[in-house]
């Protein structure tokens, strides 16, 4: 059944994005393999990844294994009501918009975690200029708003989900919506807990038990996963990686390469005062090793493990 939705998903997509762009769409037709990846939940081997891969300039071998990749981090799509706390977590949906086809002519192409890790790690196949949209604890505005914009581009996200927000903040049918789209699905713990700040037994639980029921619910696998407002120690990360885990994402800003420690990956704060041109500058500041000067939103140095102004939103 899921195959068959994601197989209409797909055959809609190609026809939608007709007469786009002609040299994409007519390898994702020459491409099946998007549809039958998706519905194995283990065992993917680097070909399966590398076929899920939109057209365009590829690299692999070394030169995926040395590949620095920006990974972005967003949280609620939508204009924030008046007065809302920690309204630099919300990015309007125009914006975001505008952010993503910035990035799109600027040659990047959007891939999941698991295209990262297989990059870094086996070399697979991946675009020339690759960036990651993550998203974290899990929106409704993920959904509606995200999703279709970067389905456009024939981009897909990373959903870093919180499972105690199925229901009260993302219905899991739009959880559903975006796994059809070929998100990556990745676990943000059960209660957005601080990590650094559990028990052993706590810690196991909101690691293993996220992992366990999103895999239960959604039927896919869950690699990637997300330290709740950054806060991770040695412990944390090794718990992480005991728990089944390939890789974790901080709050910690820069570019991300596969000789970093892959569960204290760094990411790209983005705020709602990115205009699209400040956006590409920040990540090419990141790139130069600088923390951006003029980004509004605050950084912490990658000296830092942790970072006030990423807590969750409500959640
Ligand atoms: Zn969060």
């Amino acid at each position: 059944m899921g195959i068959l939705i994601v197989l209409v998903a797909v055959v809609i997509t190609i026809a939608t994005s007709g007469g786009h762009d002609t040299a994409q769409s007519s390898a994702q037709s020459e491409t099946p393999a998007p549809s039958t990846t998706k519905g194995s939940t283990t065992g993917k081997t680097v070909q399966e990844t590398a076929a899920q891969v939109p057209a365009g300039p590829q690299i692999s071998g070394e030169a995926a294994k040395k590949a620095r990749i920006p990974i972005l981090m967003y949280h609620v799509i939508s204009t924030p009501p008046a007065g809302q706390p920690m309204s630099e977590l919300w990015v309007p949906k125009a914006r975001f918009r505008s952010q993503a086809e910035a990035l799109k002519k600027a040659g990047y192409e959007a891939i999941t975690m698991e295209q990262a890790m297989n990059a870094w790690q086996k070399g697979a196949s991946i675009p020339e200029k690759p960036i990651v949209l993550t998203f974290d604890d899990g929106y409704l505005t993920q959904s509606t708003n995200a999703g279709p914009i970067l389905e456009k581009l024939g981009w897909k996200g990373v959903l870093y989900l919180t499972t105690r927000n199925i229901g009260p903040t993302i219905p899991a049918a739009s959880v559903k919506k975006l796994i059809r789209l070929g998100w990556e699905l990745g676990s943000h713990t059960i209660t957005h807990p601080d990590l650094t700040k559990l028990g052993a037994a706590d810690l196991r639980k909101e690691l293993e038990d996220s992992r366990l029921q999103l895999q239960a619910q959604f039927g896919q696998p869950v690699d990637a996963f997300c330290y709740p407002t950054g806060a991770n120690n040695e412990t944390v990360r090794a718990a992480t990686k005991a728990a089944g885990y390939t890789s974790a994402t901080t709050v910690v800003g820069g570019i991300a390469d596969g000789a970093q420690d892959p569960f204290a990956l760094p990411r790209v704060r983005v705020t709602p005062d990115d205009t699209p041109k400040l956006l590409l500058k920040k990540i090419e500041a990141f790139k130069a090793g600088a923390v951006p000067a003029d980004a509004p939103g605050g950084y912490t140095l990658p000296s830092t493990q942790t970072a006030p102004q990423t807590s969750q939103v409500t959640g």
